[in-house]
C-alpha cells in the first residue's frame, strides 16, 4: 500500500530563530515509522534545516527550482545545487507560483525534468481556482495541468501529485473529504491514462488541512497524505496531522 507522506510547506515565513523553534519542537517527539515526513522551508533556511534534520526521519524539500541546471538565470536556483544542498523533495507548480510567477504547465513540465535529472523527489501541484469549479471545469482544469505539467515525466518512479484546490488555500475553506476524494480519484485515473503505475502513486490533499480536518481527510481511499501550509508553522499541529496519518 501507498505510505502516508505529511510535508510542511513553510511558504515565505520565519527566521533562523523561528524556525529553530519549530524544528526544536518538531524533532523533540518521536515520528511515526509509518509515515513520510518533509518540510520545505525559503531558500536561504535549508541549510540550517537539513543540518538539523540530519540525526532525524524528517526529510527537507525546496519550494521550487529552475528549469536549467546552470547559467545566467539571476536569482534562480538549480535543483541540482539543493540536492547538493541535502535536499531529499522539491515542491513544483504550486499555485502561488502558478499564479505570482505566471507558471506554465510547460515550464512546470521542465522544472520537473531538471528535478528529477539531479535525483530530487518532486511533489507537483494542481488545483482548480473558485471560478473554475463553480463554472462546473474543475476535473478539465486539474486533468489539463496534470497532461501539461507531466509531461515527458508522468511514469516517474517516485512522482508525487498534490491536489490542492485554490479557494481551499489558507482561506480555512477545506474541500469536504467526499470532494477531495472524488477528485483524488480522478487525478489517480488520470494518472493511468498517463501510463503512470497509479496504484502506487501519492496524491497528497493541499488546502487548509488542520488537525481537526486531517483524521477524516485522510481516511478516504485515494488521500495519501497533505501538503501543510499554515499548520505546519506550529510544531503541535503538524504533530497532530502526522499522528492522524
Ligand atoms: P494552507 O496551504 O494549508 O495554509 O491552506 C497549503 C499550501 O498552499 O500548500
Amino acid at each position: 500500500m501507498r505510505r502516508p507522506l505529511i510535508a510542511g510547506n513553510w511558504k515565505m515565513h520565519g527566521s533562523r530563530d523561528s524556525i529553530g523553534i519549530l524544528l526544536g519542537g518538531l524533532l523533540a517527539q518521536k515520528l511515526p515509522e509509518s509515515v513520510d515526513v518533509a518540510v520545505c522551508p525559503v531558500y536561504v533556511h535549508l541549510d540550517q534545516v537539513v543540518a538539523a534534520c540530519s540525526d532525524s526521519d524528517l526529510r527537507v524539500g525546496a519550494q521550487d527550482c529552475s528549469h536549467v541546471d546552470q547559467g545566467a538565470y539571476t536569482g534562480d536556483v538549480a535543483a541540482s545545487m539543493l540536492r547538493e544542498l541535502g535536499c531529499h523533495w522539491v515542491i513544483l507548480g504550486h499555485s502561488e507560483r502558478r499564479s505570482y510567477h505566471a507558471e506554465s504547465d510547460a515550464l512546470i513540465a521542465a522544472k520537473l525534468a531538471a528535478a528529477l535529472a539531479a535525483g530530487l523527489a518532486p511533489i507537483v501541484c494542481v488545483g482548480e481556482t473558485r471560478e473554475q469549479r463553480e463554472a462546473g471545469e474543475a476535473e478539465a482544469v486539474v486533468a489539463r495541468q496534470l497532461r501539461g505539467s507531466l509531461e515527458g515525466a508522468s511514469s516517474a518512479a517516485g512522482l508525487v501529485i498534490a491536489y490542492e484546490p485554490v479557494w481551499a488555500i489558507g482561506t480555512g475553506l477545506t474541500a469536504t473529504p467526499e470532494q477531495a476524494q472524488q477528485m483524488h480519484a480522478f487525478i489517480r485515473e488520470q494518472m493511468t491514462g498517463l501510463g503512470a503505475n497509479a496504484d502506487e502513486t501519492r496524491i497528497l490533499y493541499g488546502g487548509s488541512v488542520k488537525p481537526d480536518n486531517a483524521g477524516e481527510l485522510f481516511a478516504q481511499a485515494d488521500i495519501d497524505g497533505a501538503l501543510v501550509g499554515g499548520a505546519a508553522l506550529k510544531a503541535e499541529d503538524f504533530s497532530a496531522i502526522i499522528a492522524a496519518a
